[in-house]
């Protein structure tokens, strides 16, 4: 069975996004919290972190409101047509989207610089040695 390209504006929209902007991602982490592996579907997430005003969402997005173990409320937005998971927002930090690495064009502009949550990882998790870990949320910068 052939994969389709989800019709979605808004997914399309997000996966543009890192090719036409000038901007490196502020931090790109690893999440292994609980909710991040209910969206990955069981691993943890690469998110990477934008400054607001410089990402444009064109179409339509989903948003559901959650709080997430940080204690912080997050407005998570998705593809209404495919689901796909395209980024959050989280109250406490207004100036900022974080960008679910999997829509960027390029992926290899989203590599982690340190892995959070950790201690909400499942014992089979694999972390790269290399990279710093956190056991919880790390601290905002
Ligand atoms: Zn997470």
């Amino acid at each position: 069975m052939r994969s389709e390209e989800c019709p979605s504006p808004a997914a399309v929209s997000a996966r543009k996004f890192a090719t036409r902007s000038p901007q490196a991602p502020n931090a790109v982490r690893q999440c292994w919290c609980r909710l991040c592996q209910y969206l990955s579907a069981g691993g943890g997430t690469v998110n990477a972190v934008f400054n607001k005003d410089a990402f444009h969402v064109s179409g339509e997005t989903k948003v559901f409101t959650s709080v997430a173990d940080s204690g912080s409320v997050m407005h998570r937005s998705f593809c209404p047509s495919c689901g796909t998971p395209l980024f959050s927002e989280a109250e406490s930090r207004p100036q900022v989207i974080i960008v679910r690495a999997g829509t960027l064009d390029d992926p290899n502009l989203a590599k982690p610089a340190a892995i959070i949550w950790t201690e909400s990882a499942p014992k089979w998790a694999c972390f790269d040695p290399a990279l710093p870990r956190v056991e919880g949320q790390q601290p905002a910068r």
